[in-house]
């Protein structure tokens, strides 16, 4: 099923990209000043991969939802995230990601598709260009309403080769080549949001310095070049849901940047 006239939500999280490294990249920059944006966004401590995608899903801080490390215990309050918003909306939500323990975000049928790709079989680089391939293909033969796309790349140079090395703002801009082949396959009804989950130091992050991350939104209503004031990464979960015309969830802590 393909709708272009109902509004949908493209959500691409970079893994592990300091705003800062937005400075070296022209296609980030041209994609800022078509966007509300901010480069001084926060996400929330610990700054690591799974405490700051579930505070993004759940719209709530880690010691709500109890994810403090990369592994995952179940918890004892299970907070709705987006998928699970929508889907008691009736809307399709579709995944693609290539870190595994995103899978912990999805509960069994609150979304529609979910891709997976395994970098230990394909390779860094090759990963990011197969999700960009899935994601593309679904665009043009798919609908859903929130689609979330995963990136990981970034994150992995940086714990490799040091946050801000050349091989580092090498591999964000790899990255931003592969988001506007994503763009190009949107619509006017599309809201675009990338962001990421945390930034970085040296060869690591999980301090509060590194909650630092930029958030770009483009699409309607989100004035192209100005400036989103104290965005936090609780809040796009009731910005996606806004923009898609449903009801936050009660208990989210966030508020929509819309
Ligand atoms: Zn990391």
């Amino acid at each position: 099923m393909k709708n272009v006239n109902m509004n949908k939500v493209i959500l691409i999280l970079t893994d592990g990209m300091h705003p800062n490294a937005l400075n070296y990249v022209k296609k980030a920059q041209e994609f800022i000043a078509d966007s509300a944006s901010t480069m001084q966004g926060y996400s929330v401590m610990p700054s690591d991969t799974l405490p700051c995608h579930f505070s993004l899903f759940k719209s709530v801080d880690p010691k709500k939802h109890t994810i403090t490390t990369n592994g995952y215990t179940a918890p004892e309050k299970d907070y709705r995230t987006i998928c699970d918003v929508l889907c008691l909306n009736g809307l399709k939500s579709a995944m693609f990601y290539s870190w595994e323990q995103l899978k912990y975000l999805t509960r069994p049928n609150d979304i529609a598709y979910s891709c997976y790709i395994n970098k230990d079989f394909y390779g860094n680089k090759d990963t990011v260009k197969k999700l960009t391939n899935s994601v593309v293909d679904f665009l043009d033969n798919d609908f859903a309403s929130f689609v979330f796309l995963h990136y990981d790349l970034i994150d992995d140079i940086g714990h490799n080769f040091g946050w801000m090395s050349s091989e580092y703002t090498d591999a964000v801009s790899f990255v931003w080549d592969e988001i506007y082949k994503v763009l190009e396959h949107t619509d006017k009804n599309t809201t675009v949001i990338v962001i990421s989950d945390h930034s970085g130091h040296d060869n690591d992050h999980g301090d509060e310095v590194d909650t630092l991350i930029p958030v770009m939104i483009r699409g309607k209503g989100f004035e192209k070049g100005s400036t989103l004031n104290d965005a936090s990464i609780k809040d796009i979960a009731p910005t996606v849901t806004k923009i898609l015309g449903i009801n936050a969830d009660d208990e989210w802590d966030g508020k929509s940047l819309l």
